[in-house]
């Protein structure tokens, strides 16, 4: 340290001042270079992979525990729920009185036409139609004249027209002229225009009626009970214009289900009609 000691002049001060200066100038360079170094070379390279790491590991783990018990209930009720619950568990369960119908025809589908069910509007009949109607090509099972009818479920039969006469086409002819004469389809020309009729009482108030008929099943009687399913009669096209001319004309069964002085499905959207007689048959 000779050097240090005995070279306390100016040039030594001035180097001395120049190497403080280069080294604090180095330190700060330095200091700089190391911290911007690990931090945004080494730092950032390794934060990434953990944290990517970090990420997808807790991410599946959370949502596995969490989608298991979401998803083992939902398909539960899904399943169970979606061909009959959902509408048991959106509607109130039906009535008794309503409910286990069997339909008119074996085999045979609510009508696919919306114009075939209750209440779909008609350009007669006080502008409504009040039953179903179940024509060839329409119900899901081929239909025509003598086709078999069924009591949609038991009852007491109340109406058979064992005795009918279908009328003429001069009759029909008169018979609509003296309706439209009068601006109103009156009770008596409604009865007509239905043919030949077989009526069955379920009790709670409900009936049901089968028009059009070609004729009463043998040994049928007023008063009698029969069994849902059970033969009361066969398909025609009584009380049709058309059928007292065409014997193959407009047949098809027209069923209605009643209740006090109405038809059930009166004032319902066609969907909610659907809906109901979808549910009155179990279909
Ligand atoms: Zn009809």
């Amino acid at each position: 340290m000779k050097w240090w000691r005995g070279g306390r002049n100016a040039s030594f001060a001035l180097w001395l001042a120049s190497a403080l200066l280069v080294v604090t100038a180095l330190i700060t360079i330095g200091g700089c270079f190391g911290g911007d170094e690990p931090l945004l070379e080494v730092e950032p390279t390794p934060t990434p992979p953990p944290e990517l790491t970090a990420e997808p590991s807790p991410k599946p783990e959370t949502p596995l525990p969490t989608e298991e018990p979401t998803s083992t209930p939902t398909p539960e009720p899904t399943a169970s729920a979606a061909p009959n619950p959902t509408s048991q568990s959106t509607l109130a369960p039906l009535p008794a009185r309503l409910s286990n119908f069997t339909m008119p025809v074996q085999g045979a589908c609510l009508p696919s036409s919306e114009a075939l069910m209750p209440n779909a509007p008609r350009a007669y009949r006080a502008g409504v139609h009040e039953g179903l109607d179940f024509y060839n090509g329409y119900v899901c099972t081929p239909v025509g004249r003598g086709t078999p009818i069924v009591a949609a479920k038991s009852g007491i039969v109340f109406r058979a027209d064992i005795q009918y006469v279908n009328p003429t086409e001069e009759e029909f002819a008169s018979l609509l002229a003296q309706q439209q004469t009068q601006g109103y389809t009156d009770p008596g020309a409604f009865d007509t225009l239905r043919g030949r009729q077989v009526w069955i009482d379920h009790g709670d108030g409900i009936i049901t009626r089968y028009c059009h008929l070609l004729d009463v099943a043998e040994g049928l009687s007023t008063g009698m009970q029969v069994e849902a399913g059970q033969l009361i009669a066969y398909m025609g096209n009584t009380g049709i214009l058309e059928g007292a001319t065409d014997p193959n004309a407009e047949l098809h069964l027209h069923f209605e289900v009643r209740e006090g002085a109405g038809f059930i499905g009166e004032d319902m959207s066609p969907g909610a009609v659907r809906q109901l007689y979808t549910r009155m048959f179990g279909q």
